[in-house]
């Protein structure tokens, strides 16, 4: 009883391919397809939603490696086509309103641990290519301790909102998820991507497009290693390129950022009289 799913690439959405007889599961499938074209979603969720499905076939491992090299360099091209460089704006914001890069794990962002790390791996995935940033939250109860109010998590750049899970619960079926409740967000004007995960309630959804500094969660301590006791809690940062998936140190970016969420634009990269790719300020 293998059903076996078959990633038809950035321009399409996947099909099903039934390996045996199992006319039971046509019917899930057909939902499913039916709930991505929900006709009450505005056009650009619908096209947007793809990556998401691209996103979740990578994270359970359901894609092999050769089609998800092959989704990685085809929604790079349209990621690019559809949202051009220069019609995105490029300050960078910290992403925990009330917090800065004071608060970010390790001693001087070293916590970055990038070797061995793989997109594709999906939740099996090694290293940690991220940074962690911790908050007063001692009876972890995701709620500030100073304010008594969830923690606001607020995009780095301006971009597009590329995919959102909110289903994490523990106990659930998506228990095993090490990000519990996520977003992703593509970043045109820096040509990345960011990812936020262990978070509480998700505002936004595929498609959307989000300001640099805007609220897009709040913080939680979902995820399967983040919702033990042994675990403070925080906010697990992550940066790809968006050319090849591979990941970027983002403790850079945070130091370029004004501290607590302010919305004062933060020091630009420069790389001339042309946006400056991050991958390329960030050569070190
Ligand atoms: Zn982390």
């Amino acid at each position: 009883m293998v059903m076996k799913l078959t990633y038809a690439g950035a321009g399409f959405r996947p099909a099903l391919r039934i390996t045996k007889r199992l006319s039971y599961f046509i019917p899930i499938s057909i939902l499913l397809n039916l709930s991505l074209l929900s006709p009450a979603l505005p056009q650009a969720f619908q096209r947007n939603s793809d990556w998401q499905v691209f996103e979740r076939m990578v994270r359970d491992g359901n894609i092999s490696f050769q089609e998800g090299e092959k989704g990685i360099s085809e929604w790079s091209r349209r990621l690019e086509t559809e949202f051009p460089q220069g019609q995105f704006q490029k300050d960078i914001f910290f992403p925990l309103k009330g917090y800065s890069i004071r608060d970010v794990g390790g001693k001087s962002g070293d916590g970055y641990y990038p070797k061995g790390y793989s997109f594709l791996d999906g939740n099996r995935h090694q290293g940690h290519p991220a940074q962690d940033i911790f908050v007063r939250d001692r009876d972890q109860d995701r709620l500030d301790d100073l304010t008594g109010r969830p923690v606001d998590v607020l995009a780095l750049a301006e971009g597009i909102v590329l995919s959102t899970f909110s289903d994490w619960k523990k106990g659930g079926p998506s228990q095993h998820i090490r990000g519990g409740n996520y977003v992703w967000i593509y970043h045109p004007a820096l040509k990345v991507l960011s990812y936020y995960a262990h978070l509480e309630k998700v505002f936004v959804r595929p498609g959307d497009k989000v300001q640099g500094g805007e609220g897009i969660a709040t913080l939680g301590r979902s995820g399967k290693n983040a919702s033990l006791p042994r675990s403070p809690t925080h906010l697990h940062l992550m940066v790809l390129a968006a050319g090849n998936m591979e990941p970027l140190n983002a403790f850079l970016l945070l130091k370029s950022s004004p501290p607590n969420g302010s919305s004062l634009p933060a020091p630009t990269f420069s790389c001339g009289a042309f946006a400056c790719p991050v991958y390329q300020a960030l050569a070190f």
